[in-house]
C-alpha cells in the first residue's frame, strides 16, 4: 500500500479493495518503524488519525464519500491544528495548543483525509535545511545512512513523503520551502499564486511572500491536493477568489495546435550549478523541443537581485510579525524583574538563533536611518522583478528554471548564514513576483539522488504549470516510491 499514489489509492478505496482504517495502520506502522531515525513529525496523532480513517470508511459505506476520503496526510506544524499542539519548530510554541483550526486545515478535514501527525520544519519556517528546528533536522530518506537533509524549511513534509510516512502533506513556500526540500527528495512541490490557498491561522513569517502549497509525489496527486487546499477565504484580506479545480487526470499541454513558448532565464544562464543539474535541465529542455515546444531566451533583468531584496524584505515583515511573542499572551514566558525584562527574557530563551538574526537584520532595515536605503530599494527591485515577469510572459507562455544548484548535502555541511541564503536563488523571485512555480523531478544525479526543476507560470495559471510539470514527470521518469527509497 506504500507504493500506491493518492490517485490509486482513492481508486482503491473507491473500489472498496482497501479500507481508510487497513491504510492508515499501514502508514501508522510506517511512522512507528522510521518515524524517530527521519525526526519528519513534531507531533504524531495516531487516535485522531484512526477515528478520522473509522469515519470516512463510514462514508464511504453511506455513499458520501469525500473527494480525498480516507488519504492520510502530514500537516506542516506551521498550520494551526485545534487541540493537536502546533509548534512552528521554536520553542516558543513547545506547549501551544490552538483553540482554532487553520483555513488549509479545515479544507483537508472538509476533503476528508486522515491526519498523521504535525512535520517538523525550520523555526517559524527561516532556514533551508530545517536544521533551525528547536526539535532537531529531518533526515532525507534517500541514502539515509548519510544523514542528508532533506531542505527546508518544509523539510519534515517532505522527508514524511519521501519516506513513505504519508502520502502527501503541506508545506509553505515564502522564498522556495517547499521547491527546493521536494526537488532534493525527489518530490513534486507546488507554490501556488500567492494568494490562492489561504494564510489564516498558518503561523506568520513573511504576511506577503507567505504561500501554502501542497506536496507528493505525482503531479497529479500534487493538483488534487491543490484543489482541497485552495480557494476564497473571508479571513485572509489577501485571499483571491479565483479557485482551482482538480477534475482527474491532467491533460496534455503540448502538441496541442498551437506552439507552447517556453522560456529559459538568460540571467540564470550564468549561475554556477553541478555538471549533473546542468546536464539534466539540457535534457528535458530538448525534450520539450522534440515535443513540439518552442524554446525561447527571455530577460529577467533583475532576477540575481532577488536574493538581496528577499533577505531584506522577508526579515523586515518577520520582525513586526514575530512581534506578538512577547510572553504576555500566549507562547513561553520567562519572569523578569519588570514587564521589559519579562519581554526580554522570553524572547531571549524562545527564539533560537537564525530567528534572532532575522529579527536583528528586519528590525535594522526598517529603522529610520535604513528604511530608504534598504527596505524602499528592496520593494523596489521587487517591483522591477514582477515586471520582468510580465515582459517575460509576452514573449512566452511558461519558463522553465532549475530548483536547485545540486543534490542533496549532508546535513553537518557547515554552511555559514549567507551561504545558506544563497541557495535560494532559484526560488525567491516567483515569491517576490507571486507566480505560480511546481519543481518536479527531473532526473537522478550520478550519485543517485534526485533533482528537479521549476515550470513557472503566469499569475493564476496553476493549471498550466501543474501541465507541463506532467509532461516533464513523465519524460524525466523518476522511479521514487517509498519502498525503492528506504527498503521495506
Ligand atoms: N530558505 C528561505 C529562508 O530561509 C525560504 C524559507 C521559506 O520559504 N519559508 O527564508
Amino acid at each position: 500500500m506504500i507504493n500506491l499514489t493518492i490517485t490509486e489509492a482513492l481508486e482503491k478505496l473507491n473500489n472498496r479493495e482497501i479500507s481508510a482504517v487497513e491504510l492508515t495502520q499501514c502508514y501508522l506502522d510506517r511512522i512507528e518503524k522510521f518515524g524517530a531515525d527521519l525526526n519528519c513529525y513534531i507531533t504524531t496523532t495516531p487516535e485522531r488519525a484512526m477515528a478520522d480513517a473509522a469515519a470516512s470508511d463510514a462514508r464511504r459505506a453511506s455513499g458520501d464519500a469525500l473527494p480525498l476520503d480516507g488519504i492520510p496526510i502530514a500537516m506542516k506544524d506551521l498550520f494551526a491544528t485545534r487541540s493537536i499542539r502546533t509548534t512552528a519548530a521554536s520553542r516558543m510554541l513547545e506547549n501551544f495548543v490552538p483553540e482554532y483550526e487553520s483555513t488549509v486545515s479545515q479544507k483537508f478535514i472538509d476533503a476528508g483525509t486522515v491526519l498523521l501527525g504535525k512535520a517538523n520544519l525550520d523555526e517559524f519556517a527561516m532556514g533551508t535545511f530545517s536544521k533551525t528546528s528547536f526539535f532537531g533536522a529531518p533526515i532525507n530518506p534517500w541514502q539515509i545512512e548519510k544523514r542528508l537533509t532533506a531542505g527546508g524549511s518544509s523539510g519534515g513534509s517532505t522527508s514524511a513523503v519521501a519516506g513513505g510516512l504519508a502520502m502527501g502533506a503541506t508545506g509553505t513556500d515564502t522564498g522556495g520551502s517547499i521547491r527546493f526540500p521536494s526537488a532534493i527528495t525527489g518530490l513534486v512541490g507546488m507554490k501556488p499564486t500567492y494568494g490562492l490557498c489561504s494564510r489564516w491561522g498558518c503561523v506568520a513569517f513573511a504576511s506577503s511572500l507567505d504561500t501554502p502549497g501542497p506536496i507528493a509525489r505525482t503531479v497529479d496527486d500534487t493538483a488534487l491536493l491543490l484543489s482541497a487546499m485552495a480557494g476564497h477565504d473571508e479571513k485572509d484580506s489577501t485571499s483571491s477568489t479565483n479557485g482551482f479545480t482538480y477534475n482527474g487526470p491532467l491533460d496534455s499541454i503540448l502538441g496541442e495546435g498551437k506552439k507552447l513558448r517556453v522560456g529559459v532565464i538568460k540571467e540564470f544562464s550564468d549561475v554556477k550549478i553541478s555538471d549533473d543539474m546542468k546536464s539534466l535541465f539540457d535534457k528535458r529542455i530538448a525534450d520539450l523541443k522534440s515535443m513540439g515546444a518552442e524554446i525561447i531566451e527571455i530577460s529577467i533583468p533583475n532576477i540575481l537581485d532577488a536574493l538581496a531584496a528577499y533577505y531584506i524584505i522577508a526579515p523586515a515583515e518577520a520582525s513586526s510579525n514575530l512581534a506578538r511573542y512577547d510572553g504576555m499572551r500566549y507562547g513561553l514566558r520567562v519572569e523578569g524583574n519588570d514587564i521589559y525584562d519579562t519581554f526580554k527574557k522570553s524572547r531571549a530563551a524562545g527564539f533560537g538563533d537564525e530567528v534572532k538574526r532575522r529579527m536583528i537584520v528586519g528590525t535594522a532595515v526598517l529603522s529610520s536611518e535604513s528604511y530608504d536605503v534598504y527596505f524602499m530599494q528592496a520593494a523596489r527591485v521587487r517591483r522591477l522583478i514582477a515586471n520582468g515577469f510580465d515582459s517575460a510572459f509576452s514573449q512566452c507562455d511558461l519558463i522553465v528554471c532549475p530548483s536547485s544548484a545540486g543534490t542533496a548535502m549532508p546535513l553537518d555541511a557547515g554552511l555559514s548564514p549567507l551561504e545558506f541564503y544563497a541557495l535560494d536563488l532559484f526560488t525567491v523571485a516567483m515569491n517576490l513576483a507571486g507566480v505560480p512555480a511546481c519543481s518536479v523531478p527531473c532526473g537522478l544525479a550520478s550519485n543517485g539522488l534526485p533533482l528537479g526543476i521549476q515550470v513557472v507560470g503566469r499569475r493564476f495559471d496553476d493549471m498550466r504549470v501543474l501541465q507541463l510539470a506532467k509532461h516533464i514527470e513523465s519524460v524525466a521518469n523518476v522511479d521514487n516510491r517509498p519502498t525503492v527509497i528506504m527498503g521495506k
